[in-house]
């Protein structure tokens, strides 16, 4: 029977308690589903160590010697062995807590010492290490790599350990010889120089060498990242025959503000207008993500192309995800626009607005006067009628729903071209996976003149000297912000920490004035403490993450960030953003603890070296993998990747991609004979629907 039907009972080792544990905790119901359980790591057990060559606490190694000494301390279940272990040069220490009563030492006899060291004032130790008398070792215990397997700890109570899987695995080594079908064809094999499946699976659980052992994990890589990307792939084409607006004009408007502009537009924005106007042209509709860092002039890009759509009659709209940023986008929309007079109508809508503003608001839709809505949630109330919806522009589309977003137009209209934008850059890896179906436009120059901001880490201990500075930028006539972390789960401690801080920072400075928003205060509470900023009035803005995204004020010149270590990299970046908008030298400074774990020190070094968000977010994806960044939850793809990693296996995943669009573009459908395997495993894959824009109206 094939391997794929074969019932996991009634495999050998396994058994029926066995097979229950491994389907309940391990979702392996079949011999296949477990021989694709992979090894997530491997020792080479042909590699001997010197004691003096350890300097990794992390790998497991082998080293040969005696046990020159030995003594138990304590007794009973409190009992513990201790010995030393001598290489013939050095010498390392062996500790056992449990099963001590089992382990039996002799003095004169070379053992195969195994086992993972720690290090303990220069004395490297190994707790529970494997020692075996040389006599015993047979050759094939130290022959190649050893996999590793994870485990639950439901298994491992069950006697189920990384050992038991690789017993129960080499179980099925004879018929998995045999030959499994093969689930990506003989051509891209070929093409991409890949391992049949059957070669794959045999090395990557018990490879001869290391490269093949490499081999054997870059096909199932190549098969986990090509699936994927058939899929998204698979819906982008199907979507591309959907209809759109076609907005073929370029007009007065966007002629007017093009001319009226005080600069030019960056070659990147001008690149970024052209990519965005051929799709409005194509009279199909445009799915598009736009990234762009921090201050890269994102929202002028948007203003225009929403010119674009209303020169050619129809209504836009922008979505923001707060009320602050919808109201400065407002203001920055009003104040480019100007120059326009009456050409074009813009209206805000949000939370705030009043039952009685709301009623000509709602008329101007619908009657089309007014030409392009800025608003935040509230654009999505069932009330809110359009005439002729054209264009929507989603700001920082994380915090959007696809179910909302499909609120935006009614069934019997064609659905609006869509740009989202995002100032997180997001690594290529994840653009292509997550947003794998949106086109990318990609602004990567500043406007010209700015000055890179300078980031600084100071730990707390240096308050003092941290307050002088910025008692120095204020008496030069600059304002600073100062971000306390908000974090869900202790809400109420935050607040604290946060008012603790404005007490402080009230005392330090009680020459000056000082501001304090955060989300819990209400709307019009909030706006006015930031228009106080934001005017000169206050110095100090004293601010949970609310002021993360988009607040405008060019004459801040510090962002002041306590307890950086409790922020996201991207976040970080984030708020660096809101400096360094003007003329004046501008500064980040990270204040944390003394003491930092490994990752926190990276971080912070990493924010230090670059102003580079790409560079960042790629050093993010690095340090907390694809599921745990922004964005990749709600995308639907399961992002627990078995094998493939998108921090390191970029070049994989652009020959991957690059394979299933060239079965695309001869067969969109996957109808031909040859093609119906991967529509079989695409269904059997079952991956989830990512994103479909188009979709879901
Ligand atoms: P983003 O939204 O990408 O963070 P903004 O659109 O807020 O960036 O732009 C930041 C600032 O740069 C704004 O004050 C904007 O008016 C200005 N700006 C935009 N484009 C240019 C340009 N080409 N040259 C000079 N300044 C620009
Ligand atoms: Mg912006």
């Amino acid at each position: 029977m094939e391997l794929s039907h074969r019932d996991i009972t009634y495999c050998k080792n396994v058994g029926a308690k066995r097979a229950d544990i491994l389907r309940k905790e391990l979702g392996v119901n079949t011999a296949l589903d477990l021989i694709r359980q992979y090894p997530y790591k491997y020792i080479d057990r042909s590699r001997f160590y010197r004691i003096a060559e350890l300097d990794d606490e992390d790998t497991y190694v082998q080293i040969i010697g005696e046990v020159t000494e030995w003594h138990t301390i304590g007794i009973g279940k409190a009992q513990r062995l201790s010995a030393t272990f001598f290489d013939g040069t050095h010498q390392c220490e062996l500790v056992w807590f449990r099963g001590v009563q089992y382990v039996k030492l002799q003095r004169g006899v070379k053992y195969l010492l195994f086992g993972k060291p720690s290090r303990f004032q220069h004395v490297y130790n190994f707790v529970h290490p494997e020692l075996t008398p040389m006599s015993k070792v047979t050759p094939e215990m130290t022959q190649g790599l050893e996999p590793y397997y994870n485990t639950t700890e439901t298994m491992k109570k069950h006697g189920i350990n990384s050992k038991a899987m690789r017993t129960m695995i080499a179980g099925l080594l004879p018929e998995l010889k045999a030959g499994v079908p093969d689930t990506i064809g003989a051509d891209i094999l070929q093409r991409y120089r890949l391992m049949s499946l059957t070669e794959a699976l045999v090395n990557v659980h018990f490879p001869k060498d290391t490269p093949s052992m490499q081999n054997a994990r870059a096909r199932l890589k190549f098969e986990e990242l090509f699936y994927i990307q058939l899929q998204i792939l698979r819906q982008m084409k199907r979507r591309e025959q959907n209809p759109g607006f076609a907005m073929p004009m370029v007009g007065s408007r966007f002629h007017g503000l093009y001319k009226s502009l005080p600069f030019d537009l960056t070659g990147a924005q001008k690149r970024v207008i052209h990519e965005i106007h051929d799709d409005l042209k194509s009279g199909r509709q445009m799915n598009r993500l736009l990234q762009g860092d921090v201050g890269s002039g994102k929202t002028l890009v948007a203003l225009m192309c929403c010119l674009l759509a209303v020169d050619n009659g129809y209504q836009a709209c922008i979505m923001a995800p707060t009320e602050i940023l919808a109201n400065q986008h407002y203001e920055t929309l009003k104040a480019f626009l100007a120059p326009l007079g009456d050409a074009v109508h813009i209206a805000l809508l949000t939370g705030s607005t009043t039952p009685k503003n709301r009623v000509p608001i709602h008329n101007g839709l619908m009657n089309g006067t007014i030409h392009i809505l800025i608003g935040t949630h509230a654009l999505l109330e069932d009330n809110v009628q359009w005439q002729n919806l054209g264009f929507v522009v989603i700001d920082e589309q994380h915090r959007f729903g696809v179910a909302q977003r499909a609120k935006l137009w009614t069934k019997n209209q064609l659905p609006p071209h869509i740009l989202v934008m995002t100032a997180t850059p997001i690594p290529r890896t994840l653009a292509m996976t997550v947003y794998g179906d949106l086109q990318v436009s990609i602004i990567d120059e500043l406007p010209p003149g700015r000055k890179p901001v300078q980031t600084i880490h100071y730990s707390i201990q240096r308050r003092a000297q941290v307050y002088a500075f910025l008692r120095k930028q204020i008496q030069e006539g600059r304002q600073v912000y100062v971000v306390y972390p908000l974090i869900k789960e202790n809400e109420k401690l935050d607040l604290q920490d946060l008012q603790n801080g404005f007490n402080e920072l009230c005392e330090a400075f009680p020459e000056y004035k000082i501001s304090m928003v955060h989300g819990q205060m209400k709307a019009a509470d909030k706006d006015l403490q930031m228009q106080r900023f934001a005017s000169g009035e206050t110095q100090i803005l004293v601010a949970t993450t609310v002021i993360e995204v988009g607040v405008n004020v060019p004459n801040a010149t510090v962002m002041m960030i306590q307890n950086a270590e409790r922020f996201g990299l991207s976040q970080l970046h984030q708020l660096r953003g809101r400096v360094g908008r003007g003329g004046d030298q501008s500064y980040c400074l990270l204040l944390t603890d003394l003491e930092l774990s490994k990752d926190t020190r990276k971080r912070m070094d990493i924010m230090v070296a670059t102003n580079d968000g790409f560079r960042i977010a790629e050093a993010d994806l690095q340090l907390r993998g694809a599921g745990d960044l922004e964005g990749t939850q709600q995308s639907g793809i399961p992002f627990d990747l078995k094998i493939a990693n998108l921090s390191t296996d970029g070049q994989l995943l652009n020959l991957a991609r690059q394979a299933a669009m060239e079965i695309l573009d001869k067969d969109p459908l996957l109808e031909d004979e040859m093609n119906r395997m991967y529509k079989r495993q695409l269904d059997f894959r079952r991956v989830e629907q990512s994103y479909n824009w188009g979709e879901i109206s």
